[in-house]
């Protein structure tokens, strides 16, 4: 007998990530749901990182991260967003992006606090504040251009919201936040207590001439923010769940009590890798123009189909709806294009907490060319046998 958990999640299962992957495995579909590239990373940072473990750096790094890493973040940021970060006390390297949220979060975070988030959100966002004893505040996003109403935003402001969650460019939808977005938010929190937790983990996935826009470049907005960014997004290396979060000094002070008792420091050999790689700007910088290819070449291929794109101009999303194929709600849709079709994406809907139904799915098009003309080809078919 085991004594019984009283859940912290009790409204929680398996994220949609997990589950549509193993839907895919089962069904030998080409996976097109989790976001992750099929193609290999860059042979350099390999490596750097080979040598970095041959030269015997594979100890605990500094609590906070190497310093020769925040050195090079610093430099990085404050040349891209012209702020003035400071790599001793304004920055932490963190197990991914996801724990840096996390963490932020669970420093900010007293019981009944209300957090602000815009949906479709990423999935984690809303368990990460119930299990503080927050209480999540979902707005949505203006279907189809799923723009921020800045005017509900106002709305749902009270003295018990503690934090507003942005996320750009955005997760699942491409969309991106603009220059106005951006004076708006100041113009809300001005004279508040709210803290911004700010998801840029696709900051260098951005297309068609746009510009990301930072919270790192506001001072204003920068004050009251954790700026939460993922390596694996920008180096085709998912799976090494490298990140790191940058705070104001008081406000970084607390998340690193709550990090050093969690994490304490993370992978050491890679840490000494990035921060020789990262002196080259050129990878980050090729990013966006690599990836709008593979946006544009899938939606070329995917014109043969009755799916309609929807605007994506950053991450390594598409958006397609399935509006005039399909009446089945997205969750049936997707599983029965993996099963059938045999592709994998992932439904829209589980990036919200009520029940919609846009009929839209994410596609993940980090992919080679011959995988999404495979998967194209399989919704060709499929979409042509329903007719
Ligand atoms: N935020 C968003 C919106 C994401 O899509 C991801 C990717 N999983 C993350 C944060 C964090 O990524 P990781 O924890 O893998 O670094
Ligand atoms: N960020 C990835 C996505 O949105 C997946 C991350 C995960 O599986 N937790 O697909």
């Amino acid at each position: 007998m085991h004594p019984d958990i009283k859940s912290k999640l009790p409204h929680v299962g398996t994220t949609v990530f997990t589950t549509m992957s193993a839907l895919s495995v089962k069904y030998n579909s080409i996976n097109l749901g989790q976001g992750f590239p099929d193609f290999g990373m860059n042979e350099e940072l390999m490596e750097l990182t080979n040598h970095a473990m041959r030269a015997g750096n594979n100890q605990y790094v500094h609590m906070c991260g190497l310093p020769a890493l925040r050195e090079r973040i610093s430099e990085k940021v404050n040349n891209q967003y012209a702020s003035s970060v400071n790599p001793d006390s304004d920055i932490t390297i963190t197990p991914g992006g996801t724990y840096a949220i996390y963490t932020a979060l669970t420093t900010i975070l007293q019981p009944g606090d209300e957090v602000i988030l815009f949906e479709p959100a990423y999935d984690s966002y809303i368990p990460n504040i119930e299990v503080n004893g927050a209480v999540a505040v979902p707005i949505q996003l203006e279907f189809p251009a799923y723009n921020i109403n800045w005017d509900k935003v106002r709305e749902k402001i009270n003295t018990k919201t503690k934090a507003i969650i942005i996320n750009t460019p955005h997760n699942p939808t491409g969309t991106l936040m603009g220059e106005e977005d951006m004076e708006e938010l100041s113009r809300i929190v001005d004279g508040t207590e709210i803290f911004i937790v700010s998801d840029e983990v696709y900051e260098h996935l951005i297309f068609d001439n746009k510009k990301h826009f930072s919270i790192l470049h506001y001072p204003n907005l920068f004050n009251r923010s954790f700026v939460c960014f993922s390596f694996g997004k920008v180096y085709h290396c998912t799976g090494w769940k490298l990140g790191y979060c940058i705070a104001p000094e008081p406000l970084m002070r607390e998340f690193r009590k709550i990090h050093q008792f969690n994490c304490f420091s993370c992978n050491a050999p890679v840490q000494f890798a990035l921060s020789e790689f990262l002196k080259d700007e050129r990878p980050y910088l090729s990013l966006g123009g690599f990836l709008q290819k593979k946006r544009d070449y899938f939606n070329e291929l995917m014109k043969e189909t009755p799916f309609v794109p929807l605007p994506s101009h950053g991450t390594y999303f598409q958006l397609f709806s399935y509006e005039n194929i399909s009446p089945k709600k997205e969750y049936e849709f997707a599983v029965e294009l993996t099963e059938k079709a045999g592709v994998t994406t992932i439904p829209v809907a589980a990036f919200y907490k009520e029940s919609v139904n846009n009929k839209v799915l994410r596609f993940c098009f980090a992919k080679k060319e011959s995988t999404l003309e495979q998967a194209a080809e399989r919704i060709i078919n499929y979409t042509k046998a329903l007719q």
